[in-house]
């Protein structure tokens, strides 16, 4: 991730981020957050969530409120390891409760629809089928020849639907296009017979 990315995080999260300045032997987040800038946004809502989470429910434990006492302090998540194995995220980490656990297991399962190079989620998000495999929209594919998007793999109704889709929105892109045109031709009409209407 470019170093302006990976210093806006962990300074908006220095809890989670707290190894960030260690040194190599002492945490594997001295290498930073070793993903593509596409998955900012979804290590940004994640982090956020999950300190949210952390601060709230903590802050009820604080104010003495029976339901979180009960339930006991959370520990604060630190970021062990952040990077990107066989084409998805993988946050390791260490504190958090089991919200937080569901939270990153479902981060890392989004990030198989999300380019990690541009962020892009759409149909055609795929990956490619040799090599090294990484997430990615047609675009920032690898290898075009062995890309396959994720819609298309599955092989099922998902992508003829999605092709109606596309086809129902340019046409009427193209719809509102020439409805445009039509009125704005109106206007050149009016002003070739009446002269420019803002002197009027
Ligand atoms: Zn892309």
């Amino acid at each position: 991730m470019h170093q302006l990315l990976d210093d806006y995080l962990c300074k908006k999260y220095p809890k989670i981020f707290v190894e960030r300045n260690l040194s190599p032997q002492e945490s594997c987040m001295h290498w930073g957050l070793a993903v593509g800038n596409g998955w900012f946004f979804l290590l940004n809502t994640l982090c956020h969530d999950i300190q949210s989470h952390i601060d709230s429910h903590n802050d009820c434990v604080r104010k003495g409120y029976d339901w979180a006492v009960k339930a006991g302090e959370i520990p604060q998540f630190v970021a062990l390891q952040v990077k990107e194995k066989f084409s998805g995220l993988r946050f390791y980490y260490k504190g958090g409760d089991e919200k937080i656990a569901g939270m990153v297991s479902h981060a890392e399962d989004l990030s198989y629809s999300i380019c990690e190079e541009c962020g892009q989620m759409n149909e055609e998000v795929g990956r490619n089928t040799k090599g090294w495999i990484q997430t990615s929209c047609k675009r920032h594919a690898r290898n075009s020849i062995d890309f396959r998007t994720n819609v298309n793999a599955r092989k099922d109704e998902l992508a003829e639907i999605w092709r109606k889709v596309r086809q129902d929105e340019k046409e009427a892109a193209e719809k509102a296009e020439k409805e445009f045109a039509k009125e704005r031709g109106d206007k050149n009409a009016y002003q070739l017979m009446f002269g420019d209407e803002t002197k009027v």
